[in-house]
């Protein structure tokens, strides 16, 4: 019999998703020497000749990731694929294969399946990655989808979380908080559909921001362009939690500090009119939302030239020693630590009050 050593009862919400995720692996290690990287960045890393292959997972929860009322099946497919391939892209990878496990109840008939596929086989198209494979299981309510992607990346190119360096440059990708204030749109529209069938939805003027909730690219043009200008990043992350929660794991993972510049921190117009619509200010949408999908990495002072160059890459900061800790420098020059409220599915009710 295996004794069960634990008699106390810790409540998830006491971890939040990562505390959950260190509680559970931070006592595993590797046995073979082929797993280059196993937990703990956006995917791991294995021996593959000259090159590495990289593999990642994602789980998508009815419920919880998505809400029926306003995903249409088509853009969850093309979206559950998509946030695969941006960890791919995170490691300065390409995808190469997509597996999806799907669970599902008798609510959906195929055609609403067809239409789910119909977003996977696009996004397969677009990023052209292959569909190679998965697992189809019922379910006794909600639909599950489990993804997992390879990807390859030349060894002597491949970028993780852990290796910033004081001095480095901090640059992030496209615009940030657009997803968040998309959701909030579409909630909105929902609570009021809900109140009277009868309103047709008012996303009007919005179609950014929905766009990019509810079909988000992965940034592997950045990726290419970065290649072309001959930058290679000392450390990347994509955004799926928000630019506060993943710059912390640059941070900590590369056991240095920050300092952000929040008139820096790129923020598309309409993003800005929705926060203030919401009551709430443009940065914390951009801080502590999540799912824009863009990449955050770090690159080194010489390379500023190059990367100056580039159109829709941000230079938002810099890299600092881990004595001076992580801080955000607001618009009226005050010194702000920043902390990860995250969007954080554990615990989504935090910052959305
Ligand atoms: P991302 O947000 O980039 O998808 P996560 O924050 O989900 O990454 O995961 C961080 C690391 O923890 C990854 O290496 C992932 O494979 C690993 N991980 C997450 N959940 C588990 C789990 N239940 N068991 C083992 N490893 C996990
Ligand atoms: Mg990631």
């Amino acid at each position: 019999m295996l004794e069960d050593s634990h008699t106390a009862r810790t409540e998830l919400s006491e971890l939040g998703e990562f505390g959950l995720i260190n509680r559970l692996t931070s006592d595993v290690g590797t046995i073979h020497p082929s797993t280059i990287k196993g937990i703990g960045d956006d995917a791991a890393v294995l021996e593959n000749g000259d090159l590495l292959t990289l593999v990642s997972t994602d789980l998508l929860i009815e419920g919880i990731h998505f809400d029926m009322a306003f995903t249409p099946l088509k853009h969850l497919g093309y979206k559950a694929a998509v946030v695969n391939f941006s960890d791919i892209y995170a490691m300065n990878g390409s995808p190469r294969q997509l597996f999806v496990g799907i669970s599902v109840s008798n609510r959906f008939s195929a055609e609403a399946l067809d239409e789910l596929y119909a977003g996977i086989k696009l996004a397969c198209k677009h990023y052209h990655v292959d569909l190679a494979g998965g697992d189809t299981t019922a379910s006794p309510h909600g639909l599950f989808l489990a993804l997992t992607v390879t990807g390859t990346v030349d060894k002597s190119k491949v970028v993780y979380r852990n290796t910033a360096q004081p001095g480095n440059l901090v640059c992030v990708t496209g615009d940030l908080g657009a997803a968040y204030t998309g959701l909030l749109m579409l909630e909105r529209e929902k609570q009021v559909f809900l109140a009277n069938p009868d309103m047709q939805p008012d996303l009007e003027g919005h179609d950014y921001i929905i766009g990019r909730q509810l079909k988000p690219e992965a940034r592997g043009d950045v990726i290419r362009k970065l290649e072309e200008a001959g930058i290679l990043p000392t450390a990347m992350i994509d955004i799926s939690d928000g630019l506060a929660s993943e710059i912390l794991h640059i941070c900590h993972d590369s056991n240095t500090g920050c300092r952000l510049y929040e008139e820096k921190i790129p923020i598309d117009p309409m993003t800005v009119a929705t926060a203030e619509e919401f009551n709430i200010s443009p940065v914390t949408a951009a801080l502590n939302g999540g799912e824009d999908y863009e990449l955050l990495f770090t690159i080194s002072m010489n390379d500023y030239e190059k990367i100056r160059q580039l159109t829709d890459v941000s230079v938002i900061g810099h890299i600092t020693a881990a004595d001076e800790g992580c801080n955000l420098v607001t618009g009226d020059n005050v010194l702000v630590e920043i902390t990860a409220q995250g969007f954080d599915h554990m615990n989504r009710g935090a910052i959305k009050g």
